[in-house]
């Protein structure tokens, strides 16, 4: 176990923090990523601040921020960086050592956790079974909220009541990938970036 800013992190976490935090020093704090998230007001830390946290070394509080489980990753803030930082993959590495050093289980990881398995089953989202999972894990009560919106969406149209499965062979490649994906975190467990 290493000691990083206060919290005990495993060697690999350590090694994979100290890389970010050197990916990050070049950041000049411009704003350009904060301005330009689409999910930044719903973060406790826009992306330039999360920045700031890393340059700091305070990897606890940026491992513990709701930001990391809100990008969309999108990739708008990492093609607009004018120092070229891959905000984007940060955030998703982030949120892998999250996982990896065990940090509590938040709405914001359930809710990715269960977007992954219902990607991996059907190779496509199927929004009624990602509620179930997610109010399953996180609230369960919250379904009796999420019923009425469910059901008006599925009365124009925008959702279906039934999953639609991608072709055999699609579906086992979209598999194919997680399992590369799962193979490297073996191997790295908090280097490689999660979705
Ligand atoms: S856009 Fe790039 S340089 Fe500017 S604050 Fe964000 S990460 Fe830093
Ligand atoms: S990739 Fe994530 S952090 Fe970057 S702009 Fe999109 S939502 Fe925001």
């Amino acid at each position: 176990m290493n000691h990083t800013a206060g919290r005990r992190f495993s060697p690999a976490a350590a090694s994979a923090l100290e890389r970010i935090a050197e990916e990050v020093s070049v950041c000049m704090q411009c704003g350009t990523c904060a301005g330009s998230c689409p999910t930044a007001p719903a973060m406790d830390y826009t992306p330039r601040a999360l920045m700031r946290l890393l340059q700091a070394g305070l990897f606890d509080e940026a491992l513990r921020s709701r930001t990391i489980w809100m990008c969309t990753t999108c990739y708008t803030c990492t093609v607009r960086c004018p120092r070229d930082i891959h905000v984007t993959d940060i955030l998703g590495r982030l949120r892998g050592i999250a996982i990896a050093e065990g940090y509590a289980e938040t709405a914001g990881m359930t809710f990715n956790k269960a977007f992954l398995d219902v990607v991996r089953r059907y190779g496509r989202m199927f929004e009624p079974e990602l509620l179930i999972r997610y109010h399953l894990r996180q609230e369960p009560l919250g379904i009796l909220g999420a019923a009425p919106i469910g059901l008006a969406l599925f009365q124009k149209g925008k959702i279906s009541p039934l999953p639609e499965r991608l072709p055999a062979e699609g579906l086992a490649q979209i598999r194919r990938i997680f399992e590369a994906v799962e193979a490297r975190q073996k191997a790295a467990p908090a280097a490689s970036s999660h979705a």
